[in-house]
């Protein structure tokens, strides 16, 4: 039964659909049940799996720690929903409010959550993507295969890509005794997410843990047996390398095709939103019940100069489920925006690495606390003068003081005090962030907005 747009009526009776079975899908869900949604609930995920969480998968699974299929994420109550596992959804009709799926069944909705993600980014060529030993790493199958095949020994692994996913693999597979060689674009590992400086201190981190990192190189051909296993890669400065496993780790793609014609703004970028997590329509115009969170999702951030911001951050995608959900729920002057401060945190070669806020987006760094040579810090980012990010190794513990700096806009470079500032006062350097237009592995964080100084898109009007 369609429900009128009343928030009560649809809390007491409505459809609730939610497309993509994961971290944002599930913890939307259940804000739903949470705010006392009484309506029927489907979930639809084109995973044959329940939820599960992926960050593990490329640590605790790789080394062997925890079985790829033992990371399903925790339940924070019954959900009392129709789950529709192992069915994409193909289509959606906006006017008719009707998502369509695989199967050719049709799910009628009174108000819509999309969370369907990203996947990986597939290596460039289809025949050698399907050479025995090439992987990509983004399913818990993904993690599953890669584990086995690391368990076999490879002679070499070869990693395509240091940003973080690269990284955490090739120091998983240091860790268990292997020779891993990376090749990354760039002219250092995470230098997308984090700029060139701290860059420099993760090479550092490949090279001392046994890495063979090749930077400003890229792989321009993987070659098989006639048995189709992979044996060799070809990089661009005219060497060649014998190895039997490649990982893919060139970035994401978000999952927005199904979405084609439906008349979202929905693209490569993900799909926009306003910061209380509607979606727009290709005019530009917000919808009202059609809400998006997670991976897929770019929101403006009047913290950041209310730039769009796709954010593939674990803690991103709860925040904004709940937001969007509390929004489905409520009416007007009670919905929520989503200002989530962005944090992510990684784990490798034995390092804590946690960011707050947009390193991306600052132009200078100044280290406030440690030292880069010792791999224990704090940077902080600057942009425009004020304090934009801060990436800590190790030193984490600090980041919500950093955080509250981000928050009140706070002067750059700081003017403060702080616990273990090195003697010779406090150095400004550029950032060091490569050309954006240039394709890179991918950062964790893409800025899509217009900024004056920085217009990257090219609007083309529809032929009439
Ligand atoms: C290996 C790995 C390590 C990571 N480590 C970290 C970390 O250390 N720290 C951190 O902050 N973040 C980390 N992340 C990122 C984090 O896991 C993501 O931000 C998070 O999973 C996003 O959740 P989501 O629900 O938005 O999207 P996803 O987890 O991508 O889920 C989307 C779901 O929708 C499904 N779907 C897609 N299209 C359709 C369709 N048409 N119909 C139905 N279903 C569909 C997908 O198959 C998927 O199941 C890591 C990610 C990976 C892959």
């Amino acid at each position: 039964m369609a429900v009128d747009g009343s928030s009560a009526e649809f809390r007491r009776h409505g459809r609730a659909v939610v497309v993509g079975a994961s971290l944002a899908g599930l913890r939307a869900a259940e804000t739903l049940r949470e705010r006392g949604f009484a309506g029927s609930l489907t979930v639809i995920g084109d995973e044959p799996y329940e939820p599960y969480d992926r960050p593990p998968l490329s640590k605790q699974v790789l080394l062997g720690r925890v079985p790829a299929d033992g990371t399903a994420l925790p339940r924070r109550r019954a959900l009392d929903a129709h789950w529709r596992l192992g069915v994409a959804a193909t289509g959606l009709d906006l006017a008719g409010k009707r998502v369509r799926l695989a199967d050719g069944e049709e799910v009628g909705f009174d108000r819509l959550l999309i969370a369907t993600g990203t996947r990986a980014r597939p290596w460039i060529r289809e025949e050698e993507a399907g050479l025995d030993g090439v992987f990509v790493l983004r399913t818990v199958d993904d993690a599953a295969r890669l584990a086995r095949r690391l368990d076999a020994g490879p002679r070499r692994v070869l990693v395509v890509g240091a940003g973080f996913t690269g990284s955490e693999v090739a120091s998983a597979c240091r860790e268990r005794g292997l020779e891993v060689t990376v090749a990354e674009r760039g002219p250092a590992p995470l230098v997308g997410a984090l700029g060139g400086v701290v860059g420099e201190v993760a090479a550092e981190l490949h090279r001392r843990h046994g890495v063979d990192l090749r930077c400003c190189i890229t792989v321009t051909a993987l070659g098989g047996d006639a048995a189709g296993r992979l044996r060799r890669a070809h990089l661009s400065d005219g060497t060649a390398l014998d190895v039997d496993v490649a990982v893919i780790a060139l970035g994401a793609l978000r999952n927005t095709e199904w979405l084609a014609g439906s008349g979202l703004a929905a693209g490569p970028r993900g799909i926009a939103c306003d910061a209380g997590c509607r979606a727009f329509d290709i005019h530009g115009i917000v919808t009202d019940d059609i809400f998006v969170a997670g991976d897929v999702a770019r929101s403006p951030h009047p913290l950041f100069g209310y730039q769009f911001l796709s954010l593939e951050h674990w803690g991103n995608a709860v925040a904004q489920a709940e937001v969007a959900a509390h929004n489905m729920t409520s009416a007007g002057p009670d919905r929520r925006p989503h200002l989530w401060v962005p944090t992510f945190w990684s784990a490798q070669f034995g390092v804590n690495i946690k960011s707050v806020g947009v390193p991306t987006m600052g132009t200078e760094l100044a280290v406030t606390q440690g030292s880069l040579t010792e791999r224990r810090f704090v940077a902080a980012y600057g942009c425009q003068g004020r304090v934009i990010a801060a990436v800590a190794f190790d030193q984490a513990r600090w980041l919500d003081f950093y955080q509250r700096l981000i928050e009140s806009a706070a002067p750059f470079p700081p003017d403060f005090p702080t616990v273990d500032r090195r003697p010779g006062g406090l150095r400004t350097v550029p950032a060091d962030f490569p050309d954006p237009a240039l394709p890179s592995h991918g950062p964790t964080v893409t800025l899509s907005g217009y900024s004056p100084s920085e217009q990257r898109i090219t609007f083309t009007p529809a032929r009439a």
